[in-house]
């Protein structure tokens, strides 16, 4: 690629899209792409889905910013209707995951410091943890590679090994305010707590009264085929933080709490410019009107399981590229045996896009609304691309 005046933070591909239907991508030279990348789980409903684009442009064409010195009647909805599908009894938006996870950490301390324990601000998350690339959630998701070089980490952050609740309960102290978790880690690796641990957790936070925090920024809104991942073990959290899905491409997130959670939270101790602004809201509320329609959350579930038990067949006839296949609904990881980086590269030359994570996983996250046939298309392109990596791996051999 050519030299750019672009930060150089992003290591990019060479590939331009132009234009997107659904699950398919055009470059600008007119190749077309399957894309099980969904822009890391925000097109939720494919590229240009025609109600989402008609809820966009018929918002553009009467009000796009107003300040939330006003009352937002779409905000208000979506609120509304956040709440009424949800644990929460409130809402504050915002316009990326990191700030959803701003948003709820403050919540989370605020709420002890107006119950007279201000001492109370640290928030306990898991290792593999990723919550975003602000200060204070770099030094939340703990990963050295994210921290380096950024003068000294946020205070207040414990981590814990993935999923041990002895040493998490070993690390809760006085100065404890929160636990905070992925109900399934993402950039982890598809990582997936057991419905146990996560029911535990609540045990203990209600014990210790620690308030129970969930990042769904990329498991929520449909992607695993429940509205909310937690709702597969049957627990609540106090506070959760939305984003990516949410707004189907254009930027939205959101942070719901119980109205005890978020009593700390008056006028004047948070704020945004753009979160919640009508041009956002109308298109939240169109992808709520579709992912909410009967039938589609379980239709999620019928093609997760499709892809995943076409992908296990995949990985019984090349167990030396891919070791496993994990995930839930259509957040689907491939753990592989050869460097992911090598199976991305082969299902990009068979023009299928997907995304890597850590543990040596690539991820598949297309978008809710995709075709069965489209998911067979996918898997034909897997199977050629998992054959190509068999085949080079024998010629080296
Ligand atoms: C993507 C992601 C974030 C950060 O969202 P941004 O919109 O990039 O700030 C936080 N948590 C999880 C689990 C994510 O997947």
């Amino acid at each position: 690629m050519r030299e750019s005046a672009l930060y150089e933070t992003f290591a990019r591909q060479p590939l331009a899209f132009e234009k997107g239907e659904g699950c398919w991508l055009e470059t600008i030279d007119g190749e077309r792409y399957l894309d099980f990348a969904a822009g890391i789980a925000v097109n939720s409903l494919g590229h240009a889905h025609p109600h989402l684009v008609a809820a966009l442009t018929e918002q553009a064409g009467k009000l796009w910013h107003v300040s939330n010195l006003y009352d937002i009647p779409n905000q208000r909805t979506l609120g509304e209707r956040l709440v009424a599908h949800t644990f929460a009894d409130k809402v504050f938006f915002t316009n990326s995951g990191a700030e959803a996870l701003e948003c709820a950490i403050k919540t989370a301390r605020r709420y002890h410091y107006v119950n007279g324990q201000p001492e109370r601000y640290h928030v306990i998350t898991f290792e593999g943890a990723f919550h975003g690339r602000t200060l204070a959630t770099i030094a939340a998701g703990g990963q050295a590679k994210y921290l380096e070089g950024f003068g000294p980490k946020v205070e207040g952050f414990d981590q814990v090994p993935f999923d041990d609740i002895e040493a998490l309960q070993k690390a809760i102290g006085p100065q404890t305010a929160a636990i905070l978790v992925e109900p399934l880690q993402g950039e982890g690796g598809v990582r997936r707590l057991p419905n146990a641990s996560l029911r535990r957790l609540r045990e203990i936070c209600d014990k210790n009264g620690l308030l129970l925090m969930f990042d769904e920024v990329q498991t929520g809104v449909g992607r695993t085929g429940k509205l909310f991942a937690h709702e597969w073990a049957e627990v609540t959290p106090d506070i959760m933080a939305v984003a990516k899905g949410i707004g189907g491409g254009f930027p939205l997130g959101a942070c719901l709490a119980t109205d005890e959670a978020a009593k700390g939270m008056k006028p004047g101790s948070h704020g945004t410019t753009f979160g919640g602004n009508p041009l956002a809201m109308a298109v939240g509320n169109a992808v709520l009107d579709v992912v909410l329609e009967e039938g589609f959350l379980d239709a999620v579930v019928q093609k997760g399981l499709l892809l995943k038990q076409s992908l296990a067949a995949i990985a019984d006839e090349f167990p030396d590229v891919i070791e496993t296949v994990r995930g839930e609904g259509l957040l689907i990881g491939i753990k592989c045996k050869v460097p992911n980086a090598l199976l991305q590269q082969a299902m990009a030359d068979q023009k299928l896009l997907v995304v890597p994570a850590g543990d040596n996983v690539l991820r598949l996250l297309p978008a809710l609304t995709i075709t069965d046939e489209e998911i067979r298309e996918g898997v034909r392109r897997m199977h050629d691309a998992a054959a190509a990596v068999h085949a080079a791996q024998k010629a080296n051999a």
